[in-house]
């Protein structure tokens, strides 16, 4: 167990890190970041914050130097960084990094592990990329394999026709074929460092232009119905990678059960809802997985949840929500410039019967 005053490294430093550093903060912690230069908005929170490119050997031997355990809040920090780090700070096994890093490493992994993915091929020139449309058709998407997030770097594929007008970018690709699905949810669980796993309920997650726009529960009769397979996938695929800490797998609910369609190894945007919604955060407990400390109770406190995220210029007003009904609860992540298109905060609202 990491005694209270100990310090937590936190790679990455958006607003996932920021909630982690508060959930940290409160158990007593202090909290180093690192991350290059940016809108850093974990930074308000942390006792210190290196601003260093993910290659500066010299400022990670000083950000090693001063933490006790280092975590992630990002999956795209460089694998070359996080081994640059001397391996017994590292809280949450690298492979999970490797893995998840790579959409076709991701598949097969989980594949491995008895999941079912979209069907996909690998698609590294324009004759791949002709092949692929040719053995699993259209409707179907084209990902970069690598840095796509929040449905950057996909290309949707309609129908034949539309295929003429999608170019293959250049980079390593996947083409997957379009699921048809009533849901889709994800599956959120907690590792600590003995092994035992926690799960939280699993919310029907509902995106937008790629990018996930609200998380609700009660999930539908559908999901809960595939929550048991999907959460023994992700405990067999927790338990393969000897992973601590909060993992999250992500879920297509069809009519022939669970489809996965890719794994975040850390805290998710679909279980902000925790924050108020569930006995103990995401966040939380991957900061007492991380430390050793005994994990809390993951069981939902509410009859119904919603999450939603505030995106773009909506997060300029996003204070009048406090005057809306609904006992809402609003997280704003304290970003410099209301981009379209770029979370800036959430808010949670919980239903009143208790659980
Ligand atoms: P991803 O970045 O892979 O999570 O994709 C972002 C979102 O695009 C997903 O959450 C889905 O809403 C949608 N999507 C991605 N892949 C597929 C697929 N193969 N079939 C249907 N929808 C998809």
């Amino acid at each position: 167990m990491l005694p209270p005053g100990s310090t937590i490294g936190i790679l990455g430093g958006g607003q996932l890190g920021r909630m982690m550093a508060v959930a940290a903060l409160q158990l007593g912690y202090r909290v180093v970041g690192y991350a290059p230069e940016g809108d850093n908005v974990a930074a308000d929170a942390c006792s210190d914050f290196v601003t260093a490119e993910w290659n500066d050997r010299d400022a990670l031997a000083g950000f090693a130097a001063s933490c006790d355990v280092v975590t992630w809040e990002f999956e795209n920090v460089p694998v070359s960084t996080v081994q640059a780090l001397p391996s017994p700070l590292l809280a949450c096994p690298l492979r999970a990094l490797e893995v998840a890093q790579d959409r076709l490493n991701e598949k097969n992994f989980v594949s491995q592990h008895g999941g079912t993915p979209a069907t996909f091929a690998r698609v590294e020139t324009e004759a791949d990329f002709a092949a692929a449309l040719e053995r699993i058709g259209t409707p179907g998407i084209l990902k970069t394999a690598r840095d796509g997030y929040d449905g950057k770097g996909q290309w949707r594929v309609r129908s034949g026709l539309e295929a003429g007008g999608v170019r293959f970018p250049g980079v390593p690709c996947v083409y997957e074929g379009f699921v048809t699905y009533e849901t889709e949810f994800s599956v959120i669980l907690v590792r600590g460092q003995d092994g035992q796993a926690r799960f939280w309920d699993s919310t029907a997650n509902y995106h937008e232009g790629g990018m996930l726009a609200r998380s609700v529960l009660p999930a539908g009769a559908l999901v809960e119905a595939q929550v048991p397979a999907a959460r023994e996938l992700a405990a067999r695929v927790a338990e393969a990678l000897g992973y601590v800490g909060v993992l999250t797998l992500e879920f297509f609910a069809t009519r022939h059960g669970p489809v996965f369609n890719e794994m975040a190894p850390r805290v998710h945007n679909s279980g902000h809802w925790t924050i108020e919604g569930a006995a103990t955060s995401q966040f939380e407990n991957h900061i007492r997985a991380i430390c050793g400390l005994p994990l809390g109770n993951t069981a939902t406190r509410f009859a119904s949840v919603e999450m939603r995220n505030i995106v773009g210029e909506e997060a300029l007003g996003a204070h009048a929500i406090l005057a809306e009904g609904g006992e809402p609860h609003l997280h704003l992540y304290g970003k410099a410039e209301a981009r379209e298109g770029r979370k800036m905060g959430h808010v949670t609202r919980v239903g009143h019967a208790v659980k």
